[in-house]
């Protein structure tokens, strides 16, 4: 077997991120079905509508590489986005659910920037500018989204969660 270089392992990350991605697409929307407060609501749909950028962006970055785009089973985010499921589930109807959905989101934002981080750096290891600059964009998303929910938590959900429903 040939040896492994930076560029398969770039290829096996960009991979990676693109299963990932999809699978956020899906679960936003039922998390922001499940949030209680409009403003989380509104949160996570606007974050899809961005998820379905990053889903495309990757798709350019596959162009760029000439590869087809394919994911591989990233079972980081299957556990991440199942655990959340299950706060969902364990919080229903409570105080506590929207500050368990934003903890759950940001842990998905948290990990997907690990990856477009380290995915820049390696773009831009390997020559590649132009897929580093639609990393780049990408992760200032994904770090805008997670400031934005550090703000809804620290403004409502976090104070609402300490006080039983009505
Ligand atoms: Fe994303
Ligand atoms: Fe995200």
């Amino acid at each position: 077997m040939a040896e492994k270089t930076l560029e398969d392992l770039f290829l096996d990350t960009v991979k990676d991120i693109y299963f990932a991605e999809r699978q956020v697409l899906k679960a936003l929307p039922k998390m922001a079905r499940a949030a209680q407060s409009e403003e989380l609501k509104a949160a996570f749909e606007k974050h899809r509508d961005e998820t379905e950028t990053h889903v495309e962006r990757l798709q350019q970055v596959f162009e760029l590489l000439g590869k087809p785009a394919r994911g591989k089973t990233c079972e980081a985010i299957q556990g991440i986005i199942a655990e959340g499921e299950e706060i969902t589930e364990a919080f229903k109807g409570s105080s506590a659910l929207d500050a368990g959905l934003i903890s759950s989101a940001q842990a998905v934002e948290h990990y997907e920037i690990t990856r477009y981080g380290t995915l820049r750096t390696w773009a831009l290891q390997l020559g590649m500018k132009d897929a580093a600059a639609l990393f780049e964009q990408t992760l200032g998303e994904e770090s805008a989204t997670d400031e934005a929910l550090s703000s809804l938590a620290n403004t409502s959900s976090n104070s609402r969660a300490k006080t039983k429903a009505a």
